[in-house]
């Protein structure tokens, strides 16, 4: 999106956009690029558009490709599509697509395996022996794999049916029907997988353990307008607003609304929310309320949320909150000990398979490819302070060794979550695609007025 909208921005210029993405098309990254018919999109159609001033865009481009075809699931009971995650991925291409047929994008289908500094530019290289020479790079890579946690990698290496990462395709494949799976992590991930589960006719007990035992929500039924506001006079501490977020709930409640309208509203004012707060109260945001934000914020389609909520009710699929005191191969058993957090007490449990969904490392971004880690090494990356990305200024500048943004480096998309708060959900990242697509023309700008002069003396 940030280059699809350079592109839009640079109409009449000579610009190159190159995006270095293997992945076969351009607009799907790992959320949307996906072929399993159980992965949704998690906000209903109509909130996600490419275009904010035309909020109706993706739901008009469904009618013109009539889709979701062959998806009779895609309508949900309160009234909103939910298409399969890959037709927005489709949607996404297909906005691209005529930057590409114009030659104004590139699509370079290789994994940029070095950045380095050459003068003010950037030589960029890639595994396919490509070489291009930039004047700006932006960083767009966003998610990392996920990390399993090390006592379990080590304790199931080798098991047949353990699974360190859900999101490669085909992954669950060798999971047996009547199979008792233990899932570690309760988020959208995990929704996801029981939901995969249980579409190719897994009936076997699902166990999902977290800490806190918490799980994605659903959404309103029916849906409601945002409640609540966060932006006057905003909190600068993250008790005071804890403080006010309840109180907004209670207003809401009185009329008639429900925590939902209140957490769309702090969603959607949340950049101003989070600049008001000081680094060690986001610090603390962080560290005490973010499993409690993101069961709420990062909601599950109703279509997805009706197959966990069965199996909570038959029995067969279990939320768990405590600690993994233990984890071991017994033969094909995979046995745990969990304490659970409420009562501390001890349980000895038996799976057949164990699935790791704690989501993307975020935290650990620079260590995850060795291009990031040189740059950092470097001095031009550094992780924020708040532990959720990279370090940026305010025009998603990286921040260089002096803590000074540098006019040749972008952040781009959620890895910019350190500074700009909220910034996961496809509304807000299209938003922050569009700033950064803006500045980067900025500077662009700025660049050939430099040389024009230079040239002219
Ligand atoms: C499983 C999942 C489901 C989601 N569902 C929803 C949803 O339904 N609704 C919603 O609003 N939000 C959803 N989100 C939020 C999602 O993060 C954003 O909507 C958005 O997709 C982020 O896009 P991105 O381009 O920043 O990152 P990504 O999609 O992660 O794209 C980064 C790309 O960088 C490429 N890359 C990485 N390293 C290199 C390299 N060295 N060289 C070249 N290319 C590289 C990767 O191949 C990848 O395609 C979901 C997120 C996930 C993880």
């Amino acid at each position: 999106m940030v280059a699809a909208n350079l592109a839009r921005n640079m109409v009449g210029q000579a610009v190159s956009i190159f995006v270095f993405e293997p992945r076969g098309h351009l607009g799907a990254g790992l959320a949307y690029d996906t072929a399993d018919p159980a992965h949704r999109v998690n906000v209903p159609a109509a909130r996600m558009s490419l275009i904010p001033e035309a909020p109706d865009d993706f739901v008009h481009w469904l009618s013109r490709k009539g889709e979701p075809a062959d998806d009779p699931d895609a309508l949900a009971a309160d009234g909103h599509l939910y298409p399969r995650r890959s037709v927005f991925g489709r949607y996404v291409g297909d906005f691209i697509a005529p930057y590409l047929e114009s030659r104004h994008v590139h699509h370079c289908r290789e994994r940029v395996v070095t950045v380095e500094r050459t003068g003010s530019q950037w030589r960029i290289r890639t595994d396919g022996g490509t070489e291009v020479i930039a004047d700006i790079a932006v960083v767009a890579t966003t998610h990392p794999a996920p990390c399993a946690p090390g006592s379990v990698a080590r304790a199931l290496a080798g098991h047949p049916r353990f699974i360190a990462d859900s999101t490669v395709p085909g992954a669950l494949s060798v999971i047996g029907d009547n199979d008792r799976v233990l899932v570690i992590g309760n988020g959208l991930t995990a929704a996801d997988v029981i939901a995969s589960l249980r579409r190719r006719g897994h009936a076997g007990a699902i166990t999902a353990l977290s800490r806190r035992g918490l799980r994605s929500r659903g959404h309103a039924t029916p849906a409601q307008e945002p409640s609540g506001d966060f932006t006057s006079d905003p909190s600068r501490t993250a008790l005071s607003l804890l403080k006010r977020v309840r109180l907004a709930i209670g207003e809401a409640g009185e009329g008639g609304l429900s925590w939902h309208a209140v957490f769309d509203a702090l969603r959607t004012q949340g950049g101003c929310i989070w600049r008001a707060l000081p680094i060690a109260e986001r610090r603390r945001l962080v560290r005490h309320l973010r499993p409690y934000w993101d069961a709420h914020r990062f909601r599950v389609a109703p279509q997805i949320d009706a197959v966990i909520t069965q199996g909570l009710e038959r029995g067969d699929i279990r939320v768990l909150g405590g600690s993994l005191m233990a984890i071991a191969q017994v033969g094909p058993t995979i046995t745990a000990q969990v304490r659970q957090r409420h009562t501390g007490t001890r349980e000895d449990l038996a799976f057949d398979a164990c699935i790791v969904t704690t989501g993307p490392a975020h935290k650990g971004i620079l260590a995850s490819q060795p291009w990031l880690a040189d740059l950092a090494i470097s001095g031009h990356l550094h992780a924020d302070a708040v532990g959720l990305g990279l370090a940026c200024d305010d025009r998603s500048q990286a921040m260089d060794r002096r803590g000074e943004g540098d006019d040749t480096l972008f952040i781009a998309g959620p890895l910019a979550r350190g500074t700009f708060g909220e910034l996961m959900g496809l509304p807000q990242v299209n938003d922050h695609a569009i700033f950064v697509a803006e500045e980067v023309a900025q500077r662009l700008a700025r660049l050939s007025r430099f040389r024009a002069s230079a040239k002219s003396a």
